[in-house]
């Protein structure tokens, strides 16, 4: 081998080995279609991913438009059904426009290295998704970091910053690891007094908050509050993609400027069509939603009466902070033995000393599975404990 591959190969190795030394190794799971497992780690909250007429409306636009769009958007690729989708979505959300974009990683990267340069003043919550802070990095834009969720810092900030430059305040609607929610109040009021443009990404918010689950923002914080507002398709909707909402001079400054957005191919015409299709069931049947917020109710209140580490959300992502990244892995492990698939969620991904569960509610679960599965939790808790007063007994 030349002596560039054994360079690579070194390169591999090192870092694998750093990888697996610092306990972090990724590993995947192969979901089989006759998985036994109770899913409690998905973000389907509403239970649309595998809804009988979200997957008929998938057939029927791949049998109209073709199985792949074929182009980006600018070339061929923008159909009829995903012009149908951003129409229905730009109303949804009280926008005059909507745009779709392939992912949401991708539309947070588009938004940002469209919106901002080396001069843009760039202020983003601490525990914003990592595709916000790679835009920001594709943009060559420098991010001033506020402390989560606190409009005092974000203040300082804002007070130190170049008066004289575009300012661009940057937060996730629903915090996708901590399940809480942005001070939108705060943040609104804060932006419009120094002139900053708010943009939030309300990945995990639309479908589940909000009139008929449009969201933190919607239609409740109009386009003068929130300049750009980003929702995916891939969560509540169950399916995939995701969207910008706002006015028309921002969706055609995206259409010019966005490169994640012109240089890839368009969502294949049948998850659009799809798409539309759990849009109108998100609307027409506000049911999911009420069970859904009493199932969170419920774990909520048993999760606290058996003393689990419940954090402050009241979103359907209800993370339990175990703290160290052995312990999470221990007791994911356990409930993987026990019926239930559960995330484990560790650094980097969140702060050192702060791995947790991250534990999802859908409304395709009812109050049996919640129960089972704080059963199993309790048990992951006993048997803890039990090993503990073992450990004391014999130290002493
Ligand atoms: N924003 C947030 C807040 C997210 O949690 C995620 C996905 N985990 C994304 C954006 C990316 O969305 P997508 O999966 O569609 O790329």
């Amino acid at each position: 081998m030349s002596s560039t591959g054994n360079d690579w190969q070194r390169f591999l190795a090192h870092k694998a080995a750093e990888q697996r030394q610092a306990g972090r190794w990724r590993c995947r799971l192969v979901r089989g279609t006759n998985d036994a497992l109770i899913d409690f780690a998905s973000n389907d909250y509403l239970g649309l991913a595998n809804d009988p007429r979200v997957i008929a409306a998938q057939h029927q636009g791949a049998r109209l438009h073709g199985a792949g769009s074929g182009a980006s958007h600018l070339v061929t690729g923008h159909s009829q059904a995903h012009h149908e989708l951003e129409e229905a979505l730009a109303q949804h959300t009280g926008r005059q426009r909507a745009l779709l974009f392939s992912t949401g990683y991708m539309a947070n990267l588009g938004v940002l290295q469209a919106l901002c340069d080396t001069d843009t003043q760039l202020f983003q919550d601490r525990l914003n998704h990592a595709s916000l802070l790679d835009g920001a990095k594709l943009a060559g834009a420098r991010s001033r970091r506020y402390h989560h969720a606190d409009g005092e810092d974000l203040r300082r900030l804002l007070a130190r910053a170049d008066a004289s430059q575009r300012r661009l305040i940057v937060s996730d609607g629903v915090f996708s690891m901590d399940g809480d929610v942005a001070p939108l109040d705060d943040l609104t009021s804060i932006a419009a007094q120094h002139q900053a443009w708010l943009m939030i990404d309300d990945a995990h918010g639309l479908g589940v908050l909000g009139n008929d689950g449009d969201g933190c923002v919607g239609r409740h914080y109009a386009s003068d509050q929130v300049q750009v507002l980003v929702g995916t398709l891939g969560k509540a909707l169950g399916t995939a993609g995701a969207f910008v909402a706002g006015d028309t001079a921002l969706i055609e400054h995206l259409i010019q400027f966005a490169r994640p957005y012109i240089y890839t191919t368009a969502l294949p015409p049948g998850v659009a069509s799809a798409s539309l299709a759990s849009l109108h069931i998100c609307v027409s049947e506000p049911e999911r939603r009420h069970h859904l917020q009493a199932l969170i109710a419920r774990f909520r209140h048993e999760a606290a009466s058996i003393g689990l580490p419940l954090m402050g959300s009241s979103s359907p992502i209800q993370p339990l902070l175990l703290g160290e990244e052995s312990r999470v892995m221990h007791w994911s492990r356990q409930l993987g033995e026990l019926g239930f698939r559960v995330g484990a969620i560790r650094p980097p991904t969140v702060a050192r000393g702060q791995a947790r569960l991250r534990i999802t509610l859908s409304a395709r679960h009812d109050f049996n599975d919640v129960h089972r599965l704080l059963e199993a939790l309790q048990r992951c808790q006993q048997e803890e404990q039990g090993q503990q007063q073992g450990q004391g007994q014999q130290e002493d």
